[in-house]
C-alpha cells in the first residue's frame, strides 16, 4: 500500500495554468468563478465540507487564478474580509490543513502563499518602481524595464535523524507549547545540495553528523513562502547538544515513549508529524 503523503500535499488541483495569459478567458472564467478569500491573518472560513468558497456574483474582477474546480469553474483567490456562513468558522492552516479535503488543502496554500507573495513583492527588484499583476497574479510585471517577477518558493530540509535502530533525535525551541518537540529543520542556502543542507543543519542545530540521507517527500509551507524537503538521515557520529540559538534543546527519543504521548508532536498538517509517524509506524512493522 502506498503510504499517505504529507497533509498539504494530498492532491494537486487543476491549475489549468495555460489559462493565466488569456485576459478575456480569464475575465469570463470570473463571472461563472468561485472565490476563496483568505484574510490578512492568512485565515480562510471552513465548514462541515471543507473550505467556503463564494461565487465571484457581480464583484469587479480581482484576485489571483489558483485553477479548475472539479466541476470546471475557476476558482480565485483574493484578501480581504472574511465571509460569513452558517456554521462555518475563521480558520488557519495549522488549525485545519490535516482535517480539510484533500483538494481544499492544496486550494489554500496555494492562496496563502501567493498572497504573502504579493504583500511583500510589489516592488521592481531591479529599479524599485511598483509593478503590475499580470497572468492571472502569478507574475508581477516592471512597467518601467519589463522586466517579469516569479511567486519565490524557498526550500527547506526537514529531517528525522534515527540511530538505525528505535530511537530518534528531535529537538524543541524556545517559542513552542510545554514538551513540543520536533524534527530538526533549516533552509537550504545557494549553492548547497538538499543533502548538504540535510547534514549541515543536523550538525549546526544537535551536534550530531549524519550519514544514509534519504528523500521521503515535501508538502508547502506558506509561512511565508516554505517548500519543506522532508528527510530521513542516520546518525553516524558527533556529540549531542544545542549549537546554535535556535534551539533550546535536542534529544534522543524511544519509539516507545513517543507512542506514549511524550513528547508532544508537531500539528498534524505539519511534515514534520508526517515523518515522525512514518518512521514509528514502519519501524514497528520491522
Ligand atoms: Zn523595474
Amino acid at each position: 500500500m502506498t503510504e499517505p503523503g504529507p497533509a498539504l500535499s494530498r492532491a494537486a488541483f487543476d491549475r489549468a495554468a495555460h489559462r493565466r495569459k488569456d485576459p478575456e478567458w480569464l475575465a469570463a472564467a470570473w463571472a461563472g468563478g468561485k472565490l476563496l478569500v483568505v484574510d490578512e491573518e492568512r485565515r480562510a472560513v471552513v465548514g462541515d465540507d471543507g473550505l467556503l468558497l463564494v461565487p465571484t456574483g457581480d464583484r469587479p474582477p480581482a484576485g489571483y487564478f489558483l485553477g479548475l474546480d472539479d466541476d470546471g469553474a475557476a476558482v480565485f483567490a483574493a484578501v480581504g474580509e472574511l465571509p460569513r456562513a452558517l456554521g462555518a468558522r475563521p480558520a488557519t492552516v495549522r488549525d485545519v490543513g490535516a482535517l480539510l479535503p484533500a483538494r481544499d488543502a492544496g486550494l489554500l496554500v496555494a492562496a496563502i502563499a501567493l498572497a504573502n507573495w504579493h504583500a511583500t513583492h510589489p516592488r521592481c527588484p531591479r529599479c524599485g518602481d511598483l509593478t503590475d499583476v499580470v497572468d492571472g497574479g502569478w507574475v508581477r510585471r516592471c512597467p518601467a524595464d519589463g522586466s517579469d517577477h516569479f511567486p519565490r518558493t524557498d526550500p527547506a530540509v526537514i529531517v528525522l535523524v534515527h540511530d538505525g535502530g528505535d530511537r530518534c533525535l528531535l529537538g524543541r525551541q524556545p517559542s513552542w507549547p510545554p514538551g513540543r518537540y520536533s524534527t530538526l529543520a533549516g533552509f537550504v542556502e545557494p549553492g548547497e545540495s538538499l543533502e548538504h543542507a540535510v547534514v549541515r543543519e543536523v550538525e549546526e542545530e544537535s551536534g550530531v553528523v549524519v550519514d544514509d540521507v534519504v528523500y521521503r517527500g515535501s508538502q508547502p509551507w506558506p509561512f511565508p513562502a516554505s517548500l519543506m524537503l522532508g528527510f530521513e538521515a542516520r546518525a553516524v557520529g558527533g556529540s549531542l547538544g544545542t549549537g546554535d540559538d535556535e534551539l533550546e534543546d535536542v534529544a534522543w527519543f524511544g519509539r516507545d515513549e513517543l507512542r506514549s504521548g511524550r513528547p508532544l508532536l508537531p500539528p498534524p498538517a505539519s511534515i514534520a508529524h508526517w515523518l515522525i509517524t512514518g518512521w514509528l509506524d514502519r519501524t514497528a512493522v520491522g
